[in-house]
């Protein structure tokens, strides 16, 4: 039976917002195109409310290796580490046979357990001339594991580099079992350091600006209004326009000389926009590549293509750079996935999964259960077309790295199909990393029917106090069956109880 079960291409990029991939149809895809991404969805299933549990990397990936939320696997914060005998799904396909690699960003510090082969970029990655750890690595080797320059250097684009690697991978295989291979790019990550060879891609190309580039926050609650990094100058002291500005800017220095206010906004979000679109098409040509390869090796109509991202990431909606917050564009993952023997082309699936969900459904596609400590749970039904009556549809979602590195309060909340409720704790409690200074605690809801960019906080609207009251009861009953309860944290539950 195990020569039967399907391969597994699973392709990760990192900060990668459905805004940017065409089959989307953001405003984004009338002046930039995927058409490799957008194969996968065309021939398979796009999810449209695909969320992660955290915002960041490195817990994204410990949360799809795992199936598990953050609290649980350990891994809350950059400054985390997956331990290395943490059950992942990667263990289990190992285990019933199947042939396991994994080229490119790991991020989760400790070595990889349980590859027949891998070669992962050191720490976050550079664009030019990275560095890679592969089995030869000495991993009682001690530095910092923030380091980027330690290990194998490889000349060349990273993007191409991995894929390089991948498509030696696929070629090179041993035919008798199925594989996993999990193709892990850096891109579109920042400081966007894209490929000569896309310079030009948008010369004479205005890139549309979201409505919201330019929103009045007073909306907001005090826990959110005024944090976050922005592409204007509003954050003064983290923004677009003064590090798109710096002289050593990767990409070239923005030149802001003699600009207005509004000038600057917008002549950093052209920057900004166009710098991360062109290492996203690195990405869709390496996509082309693969799907080639399989093609080729006869073996595409036997692999499950998976394309999703860590996270998403704002490109200048509300006027954010960056991630880690709960709203729709940090929260939502891509996920397109082709397998044509269970998945009807143009398959579209609107019910609420999470990163969580990803391990039970490889192992689902592997014959195999998840195990009782995954949170998650496997969609493959929902990608066949059926309809499940029991599917949960309620994401619960927690950022803890507290005012790290973007300004970003730590919250929790929940996304509904209809709302989202957000509580703002602003509180480092026992996060690694996070920041020690408080910030104000308060909630906010968003009617997503009426609202879907989050436009309008609502929550002190009185026609929205019974569903408010019922949120409430959802969103602690879900912290009840996650086990995220916060009892070793008197401090947070009063800020809870002090704000209604
Ligand atoms: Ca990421």
């Amino acid at each position: 039976m195990h020569h039967k079960r399907p391969n597994i291409l699973f392709i990760m990029s990192d900060d990668h917002s459905a805004n940017a991939i065409s089959a989307y149809g953001s405003r984004l895809a009338p002046v930039f195109k995927t058409p490799n991404i957008d194969r996968i969805a065309l021939e398979g299933a796009k999810l449209n409310a695909c969320f992660c549990t955290n915002a960041i990397c490195t817990p994204s990936r410990a949360s799809i290796m795992t199936g598990q939320h953050s609290h649980v696997n350990g891994v809350k914060t950059h400054h985390d580490i997956l331990h290395s005998s943490k059950n992942t799904f990667v263990k289990m396909l190992h285990k019933s046979g199947y042939q396991t690699a994994i080229v490119g960003k790991w991020h989760l510090f400790s070595e990889p357990k349980h590859f027949d082969y891998y070669d992962i970029l050191t720490n976050q990655g550079r664009y030019f001339d990275p560095y890679f750890l592969d089995k030869d690595h000495d991993w009682h080797d001690i530095r910092s594991i923030h380091e980027n320059e330690y290990g194998k250097r490889h000349e060349g684009y990273v993007t191409d580099i991995i894929t390089e690697k991948s498509v030696n991978f696929l070629k090179t295989r041993d035919k008798n079992k199925p594989f996993l291979l999990m193709c892990h790019h850096k891109a579109p990550h920042d400081d966007f350091e894209y490929h000569p060879r896309y310079e030009h891609m948008f010369d004479d190309v205005l890139i549309p600006e979201p409505d919201s580039l330019w929103e009045d926050k007073s909306h907001r609650s005090m826990a959110s209004r005024g944090y976050g990094t922005t592409v204007s100058e509003k954050n003064s002291a983290r923004n677009a326009v003064e590090t798109m500005s710096r002289p050593d800017y990767p990409t070239g220095s923005l030149k802001v000389e003699g600009l207005s206010s509004d000038e600057r906004t917008r002549a950093a979000y052209q920057k900004y926009l166009k710098d991360y679109l062109r290492t996203v098409k690195g990405i869709d040509d390496s996509v082309g590549e693969l799907l080639g390869v399989l093609e080729n090796e006869g073996v595409l109509d036997d692999t499950i293509v998976f394309y999703t991202s860590d996270q998403g990431i704002f490109l200048g909606e509300h006027d954010y750079i960056d991630k880690r917050w709960i709203y729709e564009e940090a929260l939502r993952m891509p996920m397109l996935i082709r397998y044509p023997k269970e998945i009807k082309a143009k398959t579209e699936i609107d019910n609420i999964v999470s990163n969580t969900d990803f391990a039970p459904t490889i192992l689902d596609y592997a014959n195999l259960s998840k195990t009782d400590e995954m949170q998650g749970c496997s969609f493959r039904a929902l990608l066949k077309g059926e309809k499940l009556d029991n599917w949960k549809d309620i994401l619960y979602y927690r950022y803890w790295m507290h005012m790290a590195y973007h300004d970003n309060p730590a919250h929790f909340g929940i996304r509904t199909r209809d709302y989202k409720l957000i509580f703002f704790y602003g509180l480092p409690l026992d996060a690694n990393g996070a920041l020690p200074e408080a910030t104000p605690a308060g909630w906010e809801l968003y009617d997503l029917k009426k609202d879907p960019f989050e436009l309008k906080n609502v929550y002190s609207q009185p026609e929205y106090k019974t569903t408010i009251k019922s949120l409430k009861c959802e969103l602690f009953e879900i912290r009840h069956e996650l086990e995220d309860e916060d009892r070793n944290f008197p401090e947070l539950l009063k800020r809870l109880e002090q704000t209604d």
